[in-house]
């Protein structure tokens, strides 16, 4: 079969991480490596890169298959992709995967998709390619025998891990032996992946789902609370063929286990590994394993994304965050004493008012924090504090492109929608658009990133803007 894989564009409405970061498409290159040796032919088409439209594509490839991934924010891009796939040709069948569609399926059901893909993605892509083959077969042999065209039915039960509405969940493997992800597929979009100042950064996925249970957090229902991890040879095998430097490690918590990363070190030193790595952690790990980032930093560790979330600890308990303000001080503490840079996320409270927002700006100045992430509460649908804020949304759920983590969704307890936007927009200004983080970046990191990433910053600070003139504009569901 042949193959053809988009990645979706944003919508514009949609305040854009992709202004500061862009990464490679990580699961269809495993969807591309994985199929490809069975003997299938798969294209990649990036859309944030590419100008053109799923149209010309689709003309210009012919697929007998479409496969369309995304999150939350792409869930009526992805549906409108299929459309216009099906407009080129209605015999091409589409397929939806990624993280939104296995734990929302139902939000993608339409006449343009032929398959929502509910669980293990790769095993279950190569399932339905298999039930095609052996439906054409069947046609051409019918064909064949009787001198005309049957149609065949694709019994859809018989795939395992389908969107199939009242039939229960599947459950999710727990193990990943699947063949390296075709990084190559995506060479002529190389040079335009980056992360803030990580340029040419290549993913990859070492274990899947989380120990922790954060009420907010959605990494969480995709796995369904289980966690495990891929074997640390096979990681640096895969490593050892990856020819950039800069290494972004995408699992939800990479330090996750002392024995485990220092293992992790001492192979990428026997294996002559040097590389520089970005990954997720967590601070109650950093603050309690000094050692293990100290040794981490000798073979590379660069940066670290920690979910600080607060600086009130009632807020961390609420949240079941299990840490504590001075858990976050400490590990920002050591992560700047081993020179790793800490890329703070947060989460802004609903109840907020003026003084939570100055607390912030005044505990984040405290720590010396320069790259922050400012986020209000969002109950996605699927965690645990969904039902509990949904009598409050004020944007409503089919408005995909807005569920992007910047958006505030829910009405604040306290103040207008106006002032949220305000004052978050008031907190990003004063930790990073003052002179003394302009110099720390431009010592760091160079001139030319810095300008690059501020150029991104005035994105999507209009894009805010924008937001804070709309105000609230709630329409009824
Ligand atoms: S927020 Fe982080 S630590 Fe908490 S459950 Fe999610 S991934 Fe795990």
């Amino acid at each position: 079969m042949n193959v053809l894989l988009f990645r979706p564009r944003p919508d514009k409405e949609t305040i854009g991480l992709q202004n500061v970061m862009i990464c490679e498409p990580l699961e269809l290159e495993y969807i591309s490596a994985n199929i490809e040796a069975l003997g299938h032919t798969c294209t990649i088409v990036d859309m944030i890169i590419e100008k053109k439209n799923v149209a010309y594509f689709v003309k210009l490839y012919n697929p007998d298959v479409v496969g369309i991934t995304g999150y939350i924010s792409h869930v009526n891009i992805m549906k409108r992709y299929a459309k216009e796939a099906k407009e080129v040709n209605e015999n091409i069948t589409t397929i939806i995967g990624g993280v939104h569609a296995e734990v929302n399926p139902e939000d993608f059901v339409s006449p343009y998709v032929d398959y929502i893909i509910r669980a293990n993605g790769i095993r279950t892509f190569i399932d339905i390619l298999n039930k095609l083959d052996k439906s054409e077969k069947k046609n051409q042999d019918s064909e064949n025998a009787e001198n005309k065209t049957s149609e065949i039915v694709v019994n859809d039960d018989e795939i395992e891990c389908i969107y199939v509405p009242g039939k229960k969940p599947p459950k999710k493997d727990t193990t990943f032996n699947y063949l390296y992800p075709d990084r190559n597929k995506v060479d002529k979009y190389r040079s335009k992946y980056y992360y803030m100042f990580h340029r040419n950064c290549t993913l990859i996925k070492t274990s899947f789902g989380c120990p922790y249970n954060c009420k907010f957090c959605f990494c969480r229902q995709i796995m369904d609370d289980q966690y495990f991890a891929r074997d640390l040879e096979d990681i640096v095998n895969e490593l050892e063929q990856i020819p950039e430097t800069e290494i972004y490690i995408v699992d939800d918590d990479f330090l996750v286990g002392r024995e485990r990363i220092l293992k992790f070190c001492d192979l990428l030193e026997q294996r002559g590994i040097n590389k520089k790595y970005l990954i997720y952690g967590r601070a109650d790990y950093v603050a309690s394993n000094e050692d293990v980032i100290k040794r981490f930093k000798e073979v590379g560790l660069r940066a670290v994304i920690v979910g600080l979330e607060s600086c009130d600890s009632r807020q961390l308990d609420d949240y079941n965050k299990r840490t504590n303000v001075a858990i976050n001080e400490k590990a920002v503490g050591i992560l700047k004493k081993y020179d790793v840079e800490c890329y703070g996320t947060f989460i802004l409270g609903l109840d907020w008012t003026k003084e939570d927002f100055n607390a912030l700006y005044k505990w984040i100045k405290k720590l010396g924090l320069v790259f922050v992430n400012l986020q209000p509460l969002t109950p996605l649908r699927g965690t645990d504090i969904y039902e509990k804020y949904k009598p409050r949304f004020i944007v409503r759920e089919d408005e995909y492109e807005k569920w992007d983590l910047a958006h505030l969704v829910v009405r604040p307890d306290n103040i207008s929608v106006r002032k949220y936007y305000w004052y978050t927009m008031v907190l990003y200004y004063k930790i990073t658009a003052n002179p003394v983080s302009g110099w720390y970046m431009v010592k760091k990191y160079g001139l030319h990133d810095t300008l690059k990433l501020s150029i991104g910053a005035v994105a999507v600070n209009n894009q805010y803007w924008k937001k804070l003139i709309e105000g609230e504009k709630c329409r009824k569901n």
